[in-house]
């Protein structure tokens, strides 16, 4: 801990520039505290950073500039600068990378002030237009938080004299607010929940792993619907009841306001929400008053590992196993793996829950490094769902069907019954390929070595990877033949044809994140299905995660094999996974079981068979000794390493000489694979290669790699990312 720095002394600070060091500075005039927010000068720019500490050293005295100004925020604290650094340590991101995602608070540092802000007043407008209407819409959805005039005449698609007219009409109020009010106290014994069964014990350890004020962390393991959200808010509610601040993540918390309904019902106030659908002013709002401790419970995205807690007590990580808590972009982070680090610096409690944990969770809790709590039963009289497979090699279905008769008439019956369907199909768009029946192309992506896919919904066809589109063409790109172009297999689009054509009484509901504009109209069509407004729900992996459809009673799984092809290392875990939570979307309330039928040509694979004999630790121990045997993780350790660039010759001259170079590596008893194309070889224009880095599980493997990177002079167009614990190795 070092203490204040006086005027003229020499501190290091971080930018959020690309530098690759903490830089040298003068304290200004006042001095300065480490974990100060500053303006610095950087050549001809200003800059922000975080006063780091002590100078280094060894940059002339006489040069040194100086700090510009202290900016109005609460200084970093210490467990958070060490959280950054150990963060950037572990993935090998740069430090400045790492204090950016710290940092995403816009308008940091601007004073304190008022601004204008509008809520609805109740009185409806004598003219109400369609715009008007708009605008009270959307003041609606804000839930009567005050926004500003850009943000509600964005959100309501309108031109600010609307919402002028509206204020002049008295149907709005416009007021002055401080720019940034602290949330509304919970009360963590508004309306307690009376747990039962096993969830008394599981609550009780919780309860107590936050009054022991220290870190540990925990696996919450319980079927879906079987109260792990209750138990773990009661963690949360010992945590406010101690005043000290929770986090929890949820994988999809943008896209359903249940969470949050259930929290105002238990504590009498809603979290605050932290994720990409939030607005600038929020965002900004939330930062600071996380910092000065006066928001108590936040429920975000994964990001929000990163706010500014003043003191956090709790981190739970809900659907822990979801893949979504990995950032495959920029920073390569796990948000599962940082919050049990941050949860561990802060001297807090980590929760992790899910119905289907990760293996490497799974592993941890066996090894007796996670304590692990398991919730048996479902909650009441709700009960898990009957799994049957359906095997589709008898049924020969023609070649643009892919329900089979069992399926459908089940489906009949749920129609019948007034209950809800959901059949599961993780393909985004219409058809994953388009073929010329002429000559047989299929057609890619210009810039990605991927096949695009058509998207009927947008008229275009898309590529997954990089995200160009174009029109589908009328000839054939190749042989020039036109009209003979044709879609083969399904996606959730062309799913909804079938669906339409055999059950044209129903109604259907398509829910795939292509298909809304926004996160907001999702979670509403999403509320609306909940309330019955579909019979027939399609979905992608979306629809597996945490929504609650309380007339859903069929699950139809339409191709369990399709994540088992391919060798992904976790496609088991994957299947298993997936599979197993939607079928736990059937069913879920008293009174109504739930039947799961899952299609697939190989009902004899094991995965298939565990996820239909519902032998859980059966199936986490066969995977588990797999791994084991085959060193791979949790057992032992990996790293991919890709090399982009547009010069094909360059990526596998640069990957050849770093898979000669392996010296630091086998000096740890690591091993290197590759140079090898990537899955995808190549995207956006850049030509991809991979190597994988394979050490035991107790090497030091970072350092290992960084010593041995730095060996090899990259050139200036080549990019190299480094993925520490990779989860998808295309
Ligand atoms: P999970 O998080 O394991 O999927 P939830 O906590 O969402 O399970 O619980 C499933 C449903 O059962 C929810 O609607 C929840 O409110 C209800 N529930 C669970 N436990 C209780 C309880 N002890 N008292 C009242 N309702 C409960
Ligand atoms: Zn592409």
């Amino acid at each position: 801990m070092t203490g204040r720095f006086a005027e003229g002394a020499r501190v290091g600070v971080l930018t959020t520039e690309p530098l690759g060091r903490v830089l040298d500075y003068r304290a200004p005039e006042g001095g300065c505290d480490p974990g100060d927010y500053v303006v610095v000068p950087l050549g001809p720019r200003r800059v922000m950073g975080v006063v780091w500490g002590p100078g280094e050293g060894g940059f002339d005295a006489a040069k040194l500039r100086g700090i510009e100004r202290v900016l109005d925020a609460a200084p970093m604290r210490e467990e958070m600068r060490l959280f950054l650094a150990r963060a950037a340590d572990y993935t090998l991101t740069p430090l400045p990378a790492m204090l950016r995602l710290a940092s995403r608070a816009p308008g940091l540092g601007e004073p304190p002030a008022v601004r204008r802000v509008y809520r609805a007043s109740g009185h409806e407008p004598a003219r109400l237009t369609e715009p008007r209407q708009r605008v009270l819409d959307a003041l609606a959805a804000y839930g009567g938080a005050p926004v500003t005039l850009a943000e509600l005449s964005a959100e309501a698609g309108v031109t600010s004299s609307v919402v002028k007219g509206l204020v002049k009409a008295g149907a709005i109020l416009e007021e002055e607010a401080p720019r940034d009010l602290p949330y509304p106290p919970l009360d963590p014994g508004a309306a307690p929940v009376r747990l039962e069964g096993d969830q008394v014990a599981a609550a009780e350890a919780l309860v107590a792993a936050v009054a022991a004020d220290s870190y540990s962390t925990t696996l919450l393991k319980g079927v879906t619907g079987s109260g792990k959200t209750e138990v773990y808010l009661e963690a949360v509610a010992e945590c406010l009841r101690r005043g000290r601040q929770a986090l929890v993540l949820l994988p999809e918390i943008a896209l359903t306001s249940e969470f949050l309904a259930r929290v105002e019902a238990r504590f009498g106030a809603r979290p605050a929400e932290w994720h990409s659908g939030v607005t600038a002013t929020e965002r900004r709002r939330l930062w600071r008053m996380v910092s000065e401790g006066q928001a108590q419970f936040v429920a975000g995205a994964r990001s929000a590992l990163f706010l500014p807690f003043r003191d956090l007590g709790l981190v739970v990580v809900d659907e822990e196993h979801d893949t979504s808590y990995k950032q495959e972009e920029g920073a390569l982070y796990n948000a599962r793996d940082m919050a049990v680090l941050r949860a561990s610096i802060c001297g807090c409690p980590a929760v992790l829950a899910s119905a289907t944990p990760s293996l490497e969770s799974w592993v941890n809790a066996a090894q007796g490094r996670y304590a692990r709590l398991d919730l048996g039963a479902r909650f009441g009289a709700a009960e898990l769902p009957e799994m049957h497979a359906i095997d589709l090699r008898p049924e020969k279905l023609p070649a643009n069907r892919w329900i089979s008769e069992a399926l459908a008439r089940s489906v009949e019956a749920r129609i019948a019954r007034g209950e809800q369907s959901l059949l599961f199909l993780n393909r985004r768009g219409y058809a994953p390929v388009t073929i010329c029946r002429a000559c047989g192309h299929q057609i890619g992506c210009d810039h990605c070595d991927a096949r695009m896919v058509e998207h009927r919904f947008q008229k275009r066809l898309v590529c997954h990877q990089c995200g160009a589109t174009k029109p589908m063409p009328e000839a054939c790109p190749s042989c020039g033949v036109e009209g003979r172009m044709a879609p083969v297999g399904p996606g959730v689009e062309r799913l909804a044809e079938e669906v339409a054509d055999r059950f044209p009484q129903a109604r259907v509901a398509v829910l795939s994140s292509d298909l809304f504009g926004s996160a907001r109209a999702l979670k509403e069509q999403i509320a609306a299905i909940a309330e019955g407004g579909a019979d027939i729900i399609i979905g992608t992996q979306i629809v597996a995660k945490g929504h609650n459809f309380p007339l859903l009673t069929l699950v139809g799984v339409i191709d369990a094999d399709l994540g088992l092809q391919g060798s992904d290392l976790r496609a088991a875990e994957r299947t298993f996974q997936l599979v197993r939570q939607v079928a736990g979307r059937a069913g879920r309330s008293a009174g109504r079981r739930g039947v799961a039928l899952v299609q697939t040509c190989q009902p004899e694979h094991p995965v298939i068979r565990a996820i239909l004999g519902g032998d859980e630790e059966a199936f986490w121990r066969a995977e588990a000794e797999e791994r084991r045997v085959a060193g791979m993780p949790p057992y032992g350790r990996l790293a991919g390493i890709i090399l982009s660039s547009p010069d094909v010759a360059q990526v596998f001259e640069t990957g050849a000489e770093l898979a000669r170079a392996d010296g630091p590596l086998r000096r740890i008893g690591a091993q290197v694979f590759g140079p090898a194309p990537a899955p995808i070889a190549r995207v956006r224009g850049r030509h991809r290669v991979r190597l994988l880095v394979k050490a035991g599980k107790g090497a030091p493997l970072q350092a290992a790699l960084a010593e041995w990177i730095a060996q090899v002079k990259l050139p200036a167009a080549l990019r190299l990312a480094v993925d520490i614990d990779p989860q998808s190795f295309l």
